[in-house]
């Protein structure tokens, strides 16, 4: 945890939150974060151009995982993604994919 002398910062950080709160920070910008988790990754993007076949492409690139909460809010969420490509799931769902995807990638189906 990290201690803050933000005036706008009302309760106590979370025990997982790692942020540096600035009194200038901008509204947007006030929650709580946990550890960037970098992870590398390949993505598979599926489009259909104009002649209608199905055009298949990988991406090479770093997806951070993220636990977040707004300041002043109990609601955890989890963010995933880059700078193209954002998902943030409630910290619950967060469990139930890393379920699923531990299942997932075990069982081979
Ligand atoms: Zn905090």
């Amino acid at each position: 945890m990290v201690e803050s002398k933000a005036s706008w910062l009302r309760e106590s950080c979370p025990p997982w939150c790692v942020a540096a709160h600035h009194e200038e920070d901008f509204p947007d910008d006030r929650e709580h974060q946990g550890l960037v988790r970098e992870i590398p990754a390949v993505l598979l993007s599926r489009t259909y151009p104009e002649s209608g076949r199905l055009v298949e492409t990988t991406e090479a690139t770093t997806l951070d995982v993220v636990r977040h909460c707004r300041a002043g809010s109990r609601e955890e969420w989890v963010y995933i993604g880059d700078d193209e490509h954002r998902l943030d799931v409630s910290l619950e769902t967060a469990r139930r994919i890393a379920s699923a995807l531990a299942e997932t990638v075990a069982s081979g189906s």
